[in-house]
């Protein structure tokens, strides 16, 4: 699982003794995993060829990270749940930054399901569930109705409630001890209706306040179901957040000269280095024209507007967008098709200027440069 730990370990890795390779490869449909095999991991050394297949890859994986060391045999693969752009970079540093953007999109939630003895605590990240804490307590017999001689009926039950009570109160407080080591963003409860009430009022106003979904569930679900159901709330809610996030978009664009939306605009911007978040469709492809001197990009043409060298043809132009946005230390936020983009690419801007003025100053710029020729 990736882990921020995990990311902290790579990023240890400073400048390496011998090259890194750092694979990113986009899982979708149309790159099926016997041509990833076949042609993109043609290079890897052996045992990471057999660490690979051995992941056992679903469909539910849409990208896959890899970085392979092969003097010291060091060799990482991480299947990511969320589409990245393919890209292979060999360098003495590892390239962690599709990583790093892929992880800030994502809210580190905590899964709480209680029963009346038993708890589950566990992380969900990623679209990956992992178990951090079992908890079950032991709570005293309910007597048949009629009690022991009668009587004592009533007592036995307010025993019995004192006891899920304190069931109740004992996960709440370890649920906050967890919290203090792992800081998560989210909580999502589940269990059953009659319960959840009670323990959420026991809960510290740290963990309340970061509850954003309950389900119910019963108390013999797998991980399997909690996974299920954890990640219905979690795509809700990432809906949410992304439909924002447009919405923001074009405010920006429309409104304050701070955005930039369709691939036109887009990639001019990108090329000129004024990207500071690239907001794109998930499943977008579409090919184009690239620079290699310059690093311009463009849907079309011959020639390079910026240093008049031949353009070459690229299969996939978005790809590149995102390849150049992240070299850029841009973020790149995928959203899901189904909220409405023109072009389905836009980018907000490191500065809050229109785009005429900013061809303005980069005719100045040109100018200068041309003098200075
Ligand atoms: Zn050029």
């Amino acid at each position: 699982m990736l882990t921020q730990e995990e990311i902290t370990k790579l990023s240890r890795f400073e400048r390496l003794d011998s090259p890194i390779v750092s694979f990113y490869l986009n899982l979708s449909p149309e790159m099926s995993w016997k041509k990833v095999q076949g042609v993109t991991l043609k290079d890897l050394m052996k045992e990471g060829r057999e660490q690979i297949e051995n992941l056992a890859l679903s469909k539910q994986e849409k990208g896959l990270a890899i970085f392979s060391q092969r003097k010291n045999k060091r060799f990482f693969a991480y299947p990511l749940y969320q589409p990245l752009a393919n890209q292979v970079v060999v360098d003495f540093d590892i390239y962690i930054n599709p990583l790093v953007n892929l992880m800030g999109q994502y809210h580190r939630t905590c899964v709480v399901t209680v029963d009346q003895k038993r708890a589950r605590i566990c992380e969900f990240f990623m679209g990956q569930l992992e178990g951090l804490m079992d908890i079950s307590d032991v709570i005293p017999k309910r007597v048949r109705t009629g009690g022991f001689m009668g009587y004592g009926s009533k007592n036995m039950e307010r025993h019995v409630d004192e006891g899920v009570h304190r069931h109740l109160k004992n996960v709440a407080e370890k649920l906050f001890e967890i919290f203090k080591k792992n800081h998560f963003d989210d909580l999502i409860l589940g269990g059953e209706k009659k319960i959840l009430p009670e323990f959420e009022s026991l809960l510290h106003s740290y963990l309340k306040e970061r509850i954003v979904g309950h389900f119910q569930i019963d108390s013999e679900a797998s991980l399997t179901d909690i996974t299920a159901a954890a990640q219905k709330i979690e795509f809700e809610n990432k809906n949410k957040r992304d439909a924002e996030l447009v919405h923001q978009l074009q405010i920006a664009t429309f409104k304050q000269g701070g955005g930039v939306i369709g691939l036109d605009g887009t990639l001019e911007a990108i090329s000129r280095g004024h990207v500071h978040r690239l907001v794109v469709h998930e499943d977008l492809w579409r090919p184009g024209v690239e620079c290699k001197p310059c690093g311009q990009l463009r849907v079309d043409g011959t020639q390079c507007p910026q240093c008049d060298k031949p353009l070459t043809s690229v299969r996939d132009i978005i790809n590149q967008a995102v390849e150049h946005a992240l070299h850029q230390k841009a973020e790149v936020w995928y959203v899901p098709p189904q909220i409405p983009i023109a072009d389905g690419i836009g980018a907000f801007l490191r500065f809050r200027v229109g785009i005429t003025e900013l061809e303005a100053v980069d005719v100045k710029a040109n100018k200068k440069a041309a003098r200075r020729v």
